[in-house]
């Protein structure tokens, strides 16, 4: 402790960002015998708490009496202080998204246990010459397997040698068996860049090259636009490649976890060793290994979710955003961010390459590789030679099924085709759960959440009622809550259940996966199942938008959307392209490796722009038409957007709130305020939500112009709260 006044030395005070939403550093002593600099990790107190921060540029606030200032807690002399890249990183982050920088730094901070050396791990040894009271099997056994005389973890050599960990302990109270520390885990292999190198295709390689230019080109951004299942994966792996011979780190960005079991194998199986691994489900210890590995430069390549941008890498010198259009990588939350842009901006300050890749790029990424702010790499082909699938429209109007059903009969035809063939089938519906809605046959009673506006999905397997916006669940009940009647419950509208319900009842003999994020099991279930899709070990598989992305099913062929209409009726101007780039992805997924793949896409309006363009295989058409009416909408990339959500938990003073805030709003003759409108979903988690939309030119510091307006404008209070959401991607 470091409370005593002789040891108080009133020069040595530095700047510390702490983790919580306050606008810049706090001032704090530095300890006597400590050396600090910016970037060094150290703990402070906080009111009550103690917290992680970083020493910060700038100059502490020398005006305060010094003998007010508290002294740090901790300073991690052995942690390597974060780079002024990233300090710069963080700071950009918090500019950008209004957030506060501390609310980033806290990002970085993610595993305090990271910041000492990894304990070492006890283990057991043969003392020399000593032999037990008494012989027996399994001692015996465990001396055997000691013969050669190196030390073991104890559950090592239990397992070696076939015996309880009681028998270990029985010959350590012996001292037959002494104790030791066994160094912590050896620093992961380095990728091998020859391992198994694959012979690309022609316009494979020339990717491949163009990507390899980059990075003597300083920071330049490439866009791999390629059709599905053209090899972008190993087009970029040889960007990976080069960063490696080069000495440098690389970070995959990857939309799902979903997806990263696989891309580990591809990695090994090219590189001859798996890349770290980082995402919210990995353990806090492996956590801790990657985090310190990344900051020794030790961990050379990290796959990731979008969290994985903020790592504190020694000497990142790529970054590869995969699915680079994929919604997932923006954060709502907290910090509202795009990783995409961000990685962007990573790659920006540090001067290195970042690769975005993608089937369906974002409007956003294809607008800047047309004006040439992009390097535009086109892979037009399928790597096998495959020819992309035949998509054909079933109109629901004349065509479709009989009452209660999903599925059309001329799909019913195609999926009985594919099975018996062998092939495999995906039907598509992005909704999780048995229905939508479910009500009362007699009453009309409708189940709705008791904290969201939004209806309650029956999940069959679960025999529950859940909200999807907060997680509330319920039993089913055997009567309506309303009128009592017995019985009387009806599912309206289908989800991915009530799909395998009507596939079972058709193909009694086939085997039939439901793939949702919501199943029990959760993610180890999902790599499961992902893998038997893979290996050909289902016959017809139902899912969600997660199996639409990036994954290699090489015994798809044929694919159903049960529902091409979804997601094209909303008040998100991305509606169009976001219908566009899932239905692409997820058809893209028949015949990928060995072509023939058909495609059918259920639908009310085949003569909607989206769908016929879908049809028509025109991507280009679409993209054309897309930018042109953003252009003219001044939508973005063309204009600027900030939402502006106001909540609270009383209705009518959310509701006064937010026009008050909209009141506040500066004069500007080159802004346009929409609203305050009632959310789309209006109550979420008990708290009443209005919305503003503030709309931009390009050029305009909207930034700036929402920073002097919540200034200017009046103060939350009573558990009101203003959420800024800086290029929102979800309008609900
Ligand atoms: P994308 O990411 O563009 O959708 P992938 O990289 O997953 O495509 O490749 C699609 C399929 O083609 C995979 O099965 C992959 O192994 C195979 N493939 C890719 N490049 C080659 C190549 N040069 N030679 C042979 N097969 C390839
Ligand atoms: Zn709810």
């Amino acid at each position: 402790m470091f409370f005593d006044e002789p040891d108080f030395e009133p020069d040595r005070i530095a700047s510390v960002l702490v983790p919580v939403a306050v606008p810049g550093p706090y001032t704090y002593r530095v300890p006597v015998g400590c050396h600090v600099q910016p970037g060094t990790i150290v703990r402070v107190p906080l009111g009550t708490r103690e917290v992680l921060g970083a020493v910060w540029d700038g100059e502490p606030d020398a005006a305060i009496n010094p003998k007010k200032l508290k002294a740090m807690a901790h300073v991690y002399q052995d942690a390597r202080p974060l780079d002024p890249d990233l300090r710069r990183f963080v700071d950009w982050v918090a500019n950008w998204t209004l957030a506060a920088p501390g609310m980033v730094l806290r990002m970085v901070l993610r595993s305090e246990e990271a910041l000492q050396p990894e304990p070492p791990v006890p283990g057991v040894r043969r003392i020399e010459g000593a032999e037990p009271d008494r012989m027996t099997a399994a001692r015996q056994r465990v001396l055997a397997a000691m013969e050669d005389g190196f030390a073991w973890t104890k559950s090592g050599l239990a397992h070696a040698a076939g015996v309880s960990a009681s028998v270990i302990d029985g010959l350590l109270q012996q001292n037959v068996l002494e104790g030791v520390a066994l160094p912590a885990t050896p620093p992961p292999p380095i990728p091998d860049v020859d391992y198994a190198r694959t012979v690309l295709t022609a316009s494979q390689q020339r990717a491949a090259d163009q990507l390899i230019e980059a990075f003597d080109s300083g920071s330049a951004v490439s866009l791999i636009d390629g059709v599905t299942g053209s090899g972008k994966t190993e087009v970029y792996f040889e960007a990976i490649a080069e960063a490696i011979r080069r000495g440098k780190q690389a970070l995959v960005l990857l939309p799902e976890i979903a997806l990263t079991e696989q891309f580990l194998r591809r990695f090994e199986k090219r590189f001859g060793v798996y890349p770290a691994e980082w995402h919210s489900e990995i353990s806090p210890k492996n956590r801790a290994r990657v985090w310190r590995g990344v900051a020794s430069g030790d961990v050379r390549v990290v796959i990731g979710a979008r969290s994985a941008l903020f790592l504190p890498f020694s000497d990142l010198g790529l970054i590869v955003v995969d699915e680079e259009h994929d919604t997932a990588f923006k954060q709502d939350d907290r910090v509202p961010y795009s990783a995409r842009d961000m990685a962007v901006v990573r790659g920006h300050i540090s001067r290195f390459p970042v690769i975005l890749a993608s089937a369906t790029p974002s409007v956003e990424s294809r607008v800047n590789a047309d004006l040439n702010r992009y390097r535009h790499v086109l892979l037009p082909e399928r790597a096998t030679g495959a020819e992309l699938p035949e998509l054909k429209a079933i109109d629901m109007r004349h065509d479709g099924p009989e009452r209660g059903q999903w599925i059309a009969p001329q799909l019913l035809s195609a999926i009985k085709d594919a099975f018996g063939n062998g092939a495999q089938t995906l039907l598509f519906l992005n909704r999780r759960g048995y229905a939508p809605l479910t009500l009362c046959r007699t009453c009309g009673h409708r189940f709705q959440c008791g904290h969201c506006s939004a209806w309650l999905v029956e999940h069959r397997f679960q025999k529950r009622l859940v909200c999807h916006h907060c997680g509330h669940s319920e039993k089913v009940p055997d009567s309506c809550p309303s009128c009592g009647t017995a019985d009387s419950l009806v599912a309206c509208g289908p989800g991915v259940e009530r799909i395998a319900e009507e596939v079972g009842g058709k193909f009694p003999e086939a085997r039939v996966l439901v793939l949702s994020s919501d199943l029990p099991g959760g993610p180890d279930r999902l790599r499961r199942e992902m893998k038997i899709v893979e290996d050909g070990g289902a016959d017809i598989v139902i899912g969600t938008q997660l199996v639409a992305k990036g994954h290699n099913f090489p015994k798809m062929k044929l694919v159903g959307v049960i529902d091409a209409d979804l997601g094209l009726a909303n008040g998100d101007p991305r509606a169009a392209e976001k219908t566009f780039q899932l239905l692409g992805q997820v058809t893209g997924r028949a015949g990928r490796v060995t072509g023939g793949g058909v495609g059918f896409l259920q639908t009310y309006a085949p003569d909607n722009p989206v769908i016929k363009a879908l049809l028509a295989s025109d991507a280009n058409a679409f993209y054309l038409a897309e930018i042109d009416a953003r252009r003219n909408a001044g939508l973005p990339p063309f204009g600027r957007l900030a939402a502006i959500v106001v909540s609270g938990p009383d209705k009518a003073m959310a509701d006064g709130f937010s026009r008050a805030v909209a009141r506040a709003a500066p004069q500007d003759g080159a802004v346009t305020i929409l609203g305050p409108a009632e959310a789309a979903l209006a109550m979420v988690r008990g708290r009443y939500r209005y919305r503003l939309l503030a709309m931009a030119p390009r050029q305009f510091d909207l930034q700036g112009y929402i920073r002097a307006w919540l200034a200017a404008g009046p103060k939350p209070v009573k558990g009101l709260r203003v959420q800024v959401d800086i290029d929102p991607q979800h309008f609900l």
